[in-house]
């Protein structure tokens, strides 16, 4: 790892400032938009299953609802700060507008470790939030969504409290949810193949074919194995998947020149996105080290674990033959890194469009709750598919007319929605 640690909120405002630039924005919209509308911080206390009260500090970030609600996930993090969740309720501004989907930015988090806690207790925590916040979120207001740590259990906490305190139904509340009490198909696979339709669409750029192209993949959770399978499905090979191994505390690739299987490696992988080690080296897979994937003979690079894992000590391993990168983590290139990649002249597909396939879906959860009416897998994932394939060539034929850099144009694009509906509304 470079020693360098990023706070992640300049870094998030860093960006803001450079598209501001690019842009022209009056002092006035820059202000508004460099930091959050409203934040709360609050104090839950919860009785422990010993007898002992202890407080937990959460947190809600609404960065700008100009365009809709704000929407955004809600961590449960021990090292969960106060600016952390400012740059990640802006990056989620961002994320909606460049999508273009009618939502603003949010993000929540609690400063607790799950590991430790009972399910009693992180139960208490979840309504301890909702009880401190339920005047300022809602289905019109701010619809949280599960994050680091949290699932579908902690959301069904958080709807019930929120409905026994407002005594109705409001399934629009919050997103994630376990199908069957208002989730929506295909959320699991949304985040992955969103991605790939990102991929598949800038192969298209590029005058290649899925068939002729190898990707090395980072990580093996959720947002890796869909992406993973459908790449494959499209008639593309992976070579070789990176993940954590808890036992060890260190990270493996695992690789297959012939192409890596999906399924075969889900059956040894764990809830945690880790391979058991010895049942890949059954199935012929060899073990690499951790960060291999990065320097593999590839077309297509794919970070999906987490992030600052493209960093100035190690982009320069990356083969000329690459191509294209689609970030499907958040975050996984550091800024000297990305200048690097720029320079390079290699196609980033970034972050925030690459995998807002998951906040798409979301989204969709929403309407379908909203509209106490739900849509079959094929129908949400076909309008994920085009709200996809629309966004990433809104940003690519942006970057190609006004030669920008892909996270340039994208961020251009997120922006200016975001501008133009704060001028509409006359706030700016
Ligand atoms: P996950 O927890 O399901 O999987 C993470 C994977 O990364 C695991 O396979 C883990 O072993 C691996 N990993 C962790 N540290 C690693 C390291 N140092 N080297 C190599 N591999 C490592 O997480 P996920 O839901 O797949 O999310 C992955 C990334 O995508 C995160 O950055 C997340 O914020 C982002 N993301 C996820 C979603 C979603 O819907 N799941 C949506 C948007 C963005």
């Amino acid at each position: 790892m470079s020693g360098k640690s990023y706070n992640p909120f300049e870094m998030a405002q860093a960006q803001f400032d450079k598209v501001a630039d690019i842009l022209e924005l009056d002092n006035g919209t820059r202000e508004l938009l460099r930091t959050p509308m409203r934040e709360y911080h609050f104090s839950i206390p919860v009785r422990m299953d010993d007898g002992t009260v202890k407080v937990f500090k959460g947190f809600r970030c609404q960065h700008n609802d100009a365009r809709g609600p704000n929407k955004g996930g809600i961590r449960f993090h021990p090292h969960e700060t106060a600016d952390t969740v400012r740059a990640l309720s802006m990056w989620m501004t961002w994320k909606c507008s460049v999508v273009d989907i009618p939502l603003g930015g949010g993000k929540g988090g609690v400063i607790c470790d799950p590991h430790n806690l009972s399910a009693k207790e992180q139960e208490q925590i979840c309504r301890g939030w909702i009880r401190q916040v339920h005047k300022d979120v809602g289905p019109l207001r701010d619809v949280p969504a599960p994050d680091v740590m949290t699932n579908g259990q902690h959301m069904l906490w958080m709807l019930d409290e929120y409905e026994a305190i407002n005594g109705a139904h409001f399934p629009g509340l919050i997103t994630g949810k376990p199908l069957g009490m208002g989730g929506s198909l295909g959320r699991t696979e949304a985040t992955g193949y969103g991605v790939i339709y990102t991929v598949r669409e800038a192969l298209k750029l590029h005058g290649l074919k899925p068939e002729n192209t190898v990707a090395a993949v980072q990580g093996f959770g959720n947002v890796a194995q869909y992406a993973i399978k459908l790449f494959c499905e499209l008639g593309g090979k992976v070579i070789c998947v990176s993940c954590w191994d808890h036992k060890d505390n260190v990270s493996y690739t695992y690789k297959k020149a012939a192409g890596i299987n999906a399924d075969e490696l889900m059956g040894i992988t764990d809830r945690f996105g880790g391979i058991d080690k010895s049942k890949a080296k059954e199935f012929g897979y060899e073990i690499l080290p951790g960060d291999a994937w990065i320097e593999q003979d590839v077309d297509i690079l794919i970070p999906a674990a987490i992030e600052n894992q493209i960093r100035i000590d190690n982009v320069d391993k990356i083969k000329p033959r690459v191509k294209i990168i689609a970030e499907g983590a958040n975050g996984p290139t550091t800024p000297e890194a990305d200048a690097k990649l720029h320079e390079r002249g290699i196609f980033v597909v970034p972050d925030f469009l690459a995998n807002a396939g998951g906040v798409t879906c979301s989204y969709f959860e929403q309407v379908q709750c909203n509209m106490n009416y739900f849509w079959s897998k094929d129908e949400v994932l076909t309008k994920l598919d085009k709200q996809m394939t629309q966004a990433f060539h809104a940003v690519a034929d942006l970057a190609k007319k006004r030669n920008l850099y892909m996270r340039d144009a994208a961020y251009v694009i997120a922006v200016n929605r975001v501008v133009e509906a704060c001028k509409a509304r006359g706030w700016v």
